[in-house]
């Protein structure tokens, strides 16, 4: 068994609102792994491809763009922040319409290929968890542990409106269920590294379960998987 020299690598994939970050967060500070939203990535390429106002029916052009591209995320004032070319962008990547706009963005070949590069890096010396939706599939499809995190369309509708509107924004459950399905549609249908559950990947349905009863599960699945690791080496 090889053995990577920060830890292992653990997946979460899953569609929107099933509570990866939140869970991703708690379980790499309980092991004392690095936490890597790749969702949080995208969203930042989407931030940077329209801002520069780049044409994304020009894939020469979204190349060039990709290949320019810096996005980090980094603790900054105590916080998780994404740092796109240098600036903080963090606060600007949740909105309906930047979800949208990076199902659309994240569909494209050279956007995914150059997160892909970056992702792979970051987490090559493991000691991460990397949520998405192509980690145990594509990014790292010899992740020492996959998960797929999902949750009822309603009850991640439900999840994701309660966050939006304690930020203020003025949306309804039946607005926030028709973003959600869209997206699952987006995120589950494109040609590239489509979201879909890995062939070895443990699934979790966290609809009728709280994010302490998840944490329990991811947990003790990873020290299992730690303890045996170490046994073979
Ligand atoms: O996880 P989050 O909702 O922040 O992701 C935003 C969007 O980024 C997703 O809807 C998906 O289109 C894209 N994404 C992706 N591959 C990943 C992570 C996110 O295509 N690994």
């Amino acid at each position: 068994m090889k053995s990577r020299p920060d830890g292992i690598v653990i997946a979460i994939d899953g569609p929107s609102g099933a509570g990866k970050s939140t869970i991703a967060g708690q379980l790499a500070e309980r092991l004392g792994y690095i936490q890597i939203d790749t969702g949080a990535m995208y969203r930042a390429a989407a931030f940077l491809l329209s801002r520069a106002d780049v044409d994304l029916t020009d894939l020469a052009a979204v190349e060039q763009f990709c290949q320019n591209i810096d996005i980090r995320l980094e603790v900054v004032s105590g916080r998780q922040a994404v740092l796109a070319n240098g600036m903080d962008v963090t606060d600007q990547l949740r909105t309906p319409e930047m979800s949208l706009l990076t199902s659309r963005t994240s569909m494209l070949k050279p956007v995914r290929e150059a997160l892909m590069k970056s992702q792979q890096k970051m987490g090559s010396r493991g000691g991460v968890v990397l949520e998405g939706r192509d980690i145990g599939t594509v990014v790292f499809p010899d992740a020492e542990i996959k998960f797929y995190l999902s949750a009822s369309v309603e009850e991640r509708a439900r999840r994701r409106c309660e966050e939006l509107i304690c930020k203020g924004e003025p949306v309804t459950l039946a607005e926030t269920i028709a973003a959600v399905v869209e997206r699952d549609r987006q995120d589950s249908e494109r040609d590239i590294a489509p979201l879909r559950q890995a062939d070895d990947a443990i699934l979790i349905d966290s609809s009728r379960l709280s994010v302490d009863e998840v944490l329990t599960i991811m947990v003790t699945r990873c020290h299992n998987k730690i303890d045996n690791i170490d046994s073979l080496l």
